[in-house]
């Protein structure tokens, strides 16, 4: 079991730590809000006093941040990357842009470290189930030791390729995730005008060429799928602000490659009107009320 540095102690990184502790790891916490730090005190970490103390002296350093910024802060102005030990092993699991987590793997191998960007899915609930799906990105060698600790916190840790690969997967995979959700939302709307039951179409569609897991698994009207968060007055699940940001992750990407990609675009315009509206933090699916017009 290893010693390991966790600094981001939110509704994921929260859950996360403790499936650490659980398996057995000793754990060194930071976050800015105290309450997060003695929630991971109180189920067996030990607080540290800043950025710097959690990544000093440990095997490896979590980080599960919200956005790019947040990262380089913590990795090159709090000093995690200076005040680590030679060798330390840096598993970035933020959802942030790909050009980003590539500066940080140029500036962790300048100072001597080992580091993965290792974004998850899963959602909160894959947090605290220990289920979530990490996507690696880094060389082979660094993988392998990211990779049983990841394995304490999620069911799935799959190798995407080099640096920033990880982050590469979960944006391909959250733009394919929004694209299909308003194509679903405006299937279902069409079939209200045409007389056609959300229930016929759903028969017919997710088991026809229109299959995908916006419809089948989290189909986006009440009825259906009965955990879908259609059902629970749009809950989420998974934030129409989250998408959004995602959204936009990928379209950066999108510019600084050159990729043509008109319906990722389009995605993050409506998903934009739909924050605009206030509905942020209602499930991303809700996003169907805005498109029927109620
Ligand atoms: P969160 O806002 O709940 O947690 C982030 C934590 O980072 C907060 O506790 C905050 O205090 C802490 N923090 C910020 N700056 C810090 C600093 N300089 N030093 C120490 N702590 C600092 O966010 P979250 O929902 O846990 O998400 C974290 C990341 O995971 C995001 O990038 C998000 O996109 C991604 N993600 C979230 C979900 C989800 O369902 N919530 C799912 C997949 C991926």
């Amino acid at each position: 079991m290893a010693t390991i540095g966790f600094i981001g102690l939110g509704n994921m990184g929260g859950p996360m730590a403790e499936n650490l502790l659980k398996a057995g790891h000793k754990l060194r916490v930071f976050d800015l809000a105290k309450a997060s730090v003695d929630k991971a005190v109180a189920a067996g970490a030990t607080a540290a006093a800043s950025v710097a103390e959690a990544a000093k002296g440990v095997e490896a350093v979590i980080t599960m941040l919200p956005a790019g910024p947040h990262v380089r802060a913590v990795m090159l102005e709090e000093g995690a990357l200076a005040n680590a030990d030679k060798g330390t092993l840096f598993i970035e699991c933020s959802t942030i842009d790909v050009d980003t987590a590539r500066a940080m793997h140029g500036a962790a191998a300048e100072h001597g470290m080992e580091m993965v960007d290792a974004p998850v899915s899963g959602g909160t609930t894959g947090a605290a189930a220990a289920t979530l799906t990490f996507m690696v990105g880094g060389s082979e060698s660094a993988y392998e030791i990211a990779r049983p600790i990841c394995e304490n916190m999620g069911k799935a840790v799959v190798h995407a390729g080099g640096a920033g690969n990880g982050q590469a997967a979960k944006i391909c995979n959250n733009m394919i995730l929004g694209v299909t959700m308003i194509g679903v939302c405006e299937a279902l709307v069409l079939a209200e005008k045409l007389g056609l039951d959300h229930q016929k179409l759903y028969d017919i569609s997710s088991q026809s060429s229109g299959a995908c897991w916006s419809l089948n698994t989290y189909c986006p009207v009440p009825g259906p799928v009965p955990t879908s968060p259609a059902n629970n007055d749009y809950k989420p699940g998974f934030a129409a602000a989250m998408m959004e940001k995602d959204l936009k992750l990928a379209q950066a990407a999108a510019q600084s490659t050159g990729a043509a990609t008109p319906m990722g675009a389009a995605a993050l315009a409506l998903y934009g009107l739909f924050l605009n509206a206030g509905q942020g933090e209602k499930d991303f699916s809700g996003i169907i009320k805005m498109i029927r017009g109620n």
